[in-house]
């Protein structure tokens, strides 16, 4: 009889093994289970908050190392990756469109997959990728030459390869996919190039496409192979042809709101930046120069790729910012549904979660020039004067009036992620406070080329630091607390139950700090400058907690005397994943 039952114990042991599989199940529940992390932002709502409090303020400064992992390779660049572990595995993505699958428990390597990229692709800012999304048997993420690779995720065989978009005309891929009712979600790179923004879905199984959505005003979108609708009115914002180069682009990827049942994605700026090529220098009756939909957030219906709403932070937009930063979806402290976004622009905004209407924004950064706050509308109050101007018509190739503006292009806040803590329920955003001189020259559109038609340069306003990690209230738009750092922030930020707030620095330093005072209660300096996302877990009972170092992104590459000032910092590439032992957690 025992053995009998030991028999069968093991064969279900094995079963279990072989078919361990993820499910949508496991994706919509990934917020409350603490043994695997199986979405880019620890949650569909991308809240970035893990429940667990084994680790806490008493004993963080208890955490140590458990194992390093190097990313190999000559050319070490920006790691801008959020890890995933499932069924014992950590899945990472590193530059250059590489992915690995590395033993949770030993840190060695299983298996590592690169992509073969072709001479000629066009990354605007950097050769980054922020991580994977994981399904079935398969983890699935995209290459800086526009494509998406499913590998089997047990031994990094390629499932299925298929092309997001020509990468020859400036497409590019860096975000990291969603997985939506048997979808794969992706957005498109490449807004500096006059490409035409897009959010595609595909059958998971096969990399098929189900449906595409464009983000510009009269491109047509499709659904099972055929045109299904326009999206907006063919000029209504825009002048002339346009559109068809318009920008848009989705490369920060999205969030998807169960509750809602609503994709929520974010667009890029215009093409090209001179604004006063796009009717949107002067201000207008209504909204004809506004460039719908570009530096907009998009909630889509994931069934179909239709537009259930819109809201534009910065219409006429003309310093390049991108309205493509996360929405999270999250519930207040009277139980309301919300969603909250730092934009480029310089404001925190908050809208409501059932149909992204707008209900008020603060600034989250300082000293912002272009605009003096946000109208009962959600429209900016322009400071006219501070747009950077037009090029003379007459004489080709000269420049118009250069401003400087606040925040710079890089923004109040770019692509690193900022947290929502459960416990608090204050967000954590990872900021910077910087400008920038710009200004405006002719541009006319050539595939594959840069289409700007302006020129910048990034300079500090404060002595003593640019980044700040900013608490800040959703209820009042109040900062609680702010940590300043000499470099600009680029990493992703978490909160857990325990009051902690993990983050890294450009100097190196993995951070804990108190998330109700900002203190700093435990730091480890990981050799390079950490621009890539936290997460943690647990098992055998005690956490886990891993952050990827390796210095890059679009700073060094854009940050004019910024750039200057952070060239000391020296580029990495490793995983490094810390652990609270047992015996150490009840210690204070
Ligand atoms: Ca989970
Ligand atoms: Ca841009």
């Amino acid at each position: 009889m025992t053995r009998l039952l030991l028999a069968a114990t093991v064969s279900l042991l094995a079963v279990t093994s072989a078919q361990a599989q993820v499910t949508q199940e496991d994706i919509a529940n990934d917020a409350t289970t603490t043994g695997d992390v199986v979405t880019n932002g620890m949650g569909q709502t991308l809240q970035r908050y893990s429940p667990l409090d084994t680790l806490n303020r008493d004993n963080v400064r208890n955490l140590v190392p458990a194992w390093a992992f190097s990313l190999g390779g000559e050319k070490q660049r920006g790691q801008e990756t959020q890890p995933l572990v499932y069924d014992g595995i950590m899945y990472i993505t590193g530059s250059y469109s590489r992915m690995y699958a590395i033993d949770i428990k030993t840190g060695q390597e299983l298996w590592q997959y690169d992509a073969r990229l072709p001479e000629g692709i066009l990354p605007c800012c950097d050769v980054v990728n922020r991580g994977a999304a994981i399904y079935g048997d398969m983890v699935i993420f995209g290459t800086l030459d526009a494509r998406l690779v499913a590998l089997d995720r047990k031994t990094g065989d390629v499932i299925w390869n298929k092309e997001i978009a020509d990468y020859r005309a400036g497409y590019s891929y860096t975000a990291a996919p969603l997985i939506v009712n048997g979808l794969v979600i992706t957005g498109n790179s490449g807004g500096e190039f006059g490409i035409v923004g897009e959010v595609q879905a595909r059958d998971v199984e096969t990399g098929e496409i189900v449906w595409t959505r464009p983000t510009i005003e009269g491109n047509m979108g499709t659904l099972n192979g055929e045109p299904s609708t326009m999206t907006g009115t063919l000029n209504a914002t825009w002048p002339g042809d346009m559109w068809k180069t318009g920008g848009g682009a989705t490369w920060l990827g999205g969030s998807y709101d169960a509750e809602t049942d609503t994709l929520i994605f974010g667009a890029g700026n215009p093409s090209p930046w001179n604004s006063h090529l796009r009717n949107a220098g002067t201000p207008t009756e209504g909204n004809a120069g506004d460039n719908l939909y570009a530096a907009s957030r998009i909630g889509i219906d994931p069934a179909t790729g239709e537009i259930k709403w819109h809201f534009q932070t910065t219409p006429r937009e003309g310093w390049d910012y991108d309205g493509v930063n996360e929405v999270v979806a999250y519930t207040d402290r009277e139980g309301n549904g919300r969603l909250a976004t730092a934009d480029r622009n310089g404001f925190f905004y908050i809208l409501d979660r059932q149909d992204g209407h707008f209900l008020r924004a603060t600034p989250f950064v300082q000293d912002i020039s272009w605009a003096s706050g946000i109208d009962d509308t959600g429209r900016p109050i322009y400071n006219e004067e501070n747009r950077p101007g037009a090029p003379t018509a007459a004489a080709e190739g000269e420049k118009g009036e250069t401003v400087f503006a606040v925040p710079s292009f890089l923004g109040g806040k770019n692509w690193m992620p900022m947290s929502f803590s459960q416990r608090t329920g204050n967000f954590y955003v990872p900021s910077n406070e910087w400008g920038m001189d710009i200004w405006n020259e002719p541009v006319t559109y050539r595939e594959g080329a840069a289409y700007l038609g302006s020129g910048f340069t990034i300079k500090p306003i404060f002595e003593d630091h640019i980044g700040a990690l900013k608490a800040i209230d959703p209820d009042t738009g109040e900062i609680k607390w702010e940590y300043h750092n000499d470099a600009p922030l680029w990493g992703g930020v978490m909160t857990t139950a325990g009051g902690l707030v993990f983050f890294g620095t450009p100097e190196g330093e993995f951070k804990a700090l108190d998330d109700e005072t900002g203190e700093t209660l435990w730091s480890f300096q990981t050799g390079s400058g950490i621009v890539g996302q936290p997460i943690t877990w647990e098992q055998d009972g005690e956490q886990y907690v891993t952050v990827v170092s390796g210095w890059g992104g679009a700073v060094p590459l854009w940050g004019g005397e910024v750039a200057n000032r952070v060239n000391y910092l020296n580029q990495g590439g490793m995983v490094w994943t810390f652990r609270l032992p047992k015996e150490l957690a009840s210690a204070g």
